[in-house]
């Protein structure tokens, strides 16, 4: 990979990158990912690209034909994109999700950084160990998986997956269930787990923008000194994360997550530490009001 000094330039030498989903627009990735590589001095740049779900295809094909660097895929790609892959990293077909390819000299190959990216994050920001831990998770989608399985491989003492659809949470908890001691259970069993655990995450999209005085859950049903943790971003702090800090919990936000995927990415594209506080800045300076 070649530095070329401070500040994006584009050239013959430009490598590119980018993003992928439908819609796109609003992705923080962009900033996120051409701040680090100004920061790094890497000759590199980074767009977003609106894809449908039926050009995936055309899509791999463009990305080989250019030469396309390094790709994230979001929603809702995560799972059609591995069919065009040639290689897929074994975490990410485990969890059955990719979020960021490596092209490899025409080779596309399909990695998952949610899952680790947000465990960074978590042991960072909140909690530095995990073994032992009895940890809820609320939620069953495609941010669940990666996450269930990178929290799996931290030997927590249990792991309790409650969602809307019971069955998706089963299906999840059975698909995992070689990794760590994972149950799942119905939302009506959700107060009786909380009352026992140690972290409580929401992986669900409720109390996102804009319906931001919805909670998944009643934050009176955790343990002061457990750690409330929401994968939501936008807002930095959900109601669940208000009502849990009025209750003398931890609280620990989706932004790390976001940031720390990005920078796994990074790390596997370039080689190089990826200047995460520098990305954090750039991230949280656009979510400002
Ligand atoms: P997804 O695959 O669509 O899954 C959505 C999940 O939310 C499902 O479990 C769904 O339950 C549940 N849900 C949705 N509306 C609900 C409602 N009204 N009541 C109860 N449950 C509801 O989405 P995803 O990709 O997993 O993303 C989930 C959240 O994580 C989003 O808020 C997203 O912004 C956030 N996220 C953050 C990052 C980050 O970097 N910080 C990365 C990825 C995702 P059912 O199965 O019953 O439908």
């Amino acid at each position: 990979m070649t530095n070329v000094g401070a500040g994006n330039r584009i050239d013959s030498n430009t490598l590119l990158f980018g993003v992928i989903g439908n819609p796109i627009r609003h992705s923080k990735s962009p900033i996120m990912m051409n701040r680090a590589f100004q920061e790094t001095g890497i000759n590199g740049v980074y767009t977003a690209f609106h894809v449908t779900s039926d050009r995936i295809a055309d899509f791999a094909a463009g990305v080989r034909a250019m030469g396309i660097r390094g790709v994230n895929v979001t929603i809702p790609h995560k799972l059609d994109i591995m069919s065009v892959l040639d290689e897929i990293d074994a975490s990410a077909r485990t969890i059955g999700a990719v979020n960021t390819i490596v092209n490899e000299e025409g080779r596309l190959i399909g990695y998952n950084t949610d899952g680790i990216g947000y465990v960074r994050s978590l042991k960072e920001e909140a909690e530095s160990e995990l073994a032992g831990k009895k940890i809820v998770v609320i939620g069953a989608g495609g941010a669940a998986r990666g996450i269930v399985y990178a929290l799996a491989n931290e030997k927590p003492e249990r792991i309790t997956i409650a969602n809307r659809s019971v069955e998706r949470a089963s299906e999840l908890a059975r698909s995992l269930q070689a990794e760590a001691d994972i149950q799942a259970i119905s939302n009506e069993e959700l107060q009786a787990a909380c009352e026992e655990a140690d972290i409580v995450i929401n992986t669900t999209s409720v109390g996102m923008f804009p319906n931001t005085e919805d909670t998944p859950v009643d934050a009176s049903w955790l343990k002061p000194d457990a750690v409330a943790s929401d994968l939501i971003y936008n807002p930095l702090k959900t109601k669940f994360l208000r009502d849990a800090e009025e209750h003398g919990c931890r609280i620990h936000g989706g932004l790390g997550m976001f940031i720390y995927q990005g920078a796994y990415a990074f790390e596997y594209w370039t080689g190089q530490p990826a200047p995460a506080a520098a990305m954090r800045e750039t991230v949280l300076a656009s979510l400002q009001p």
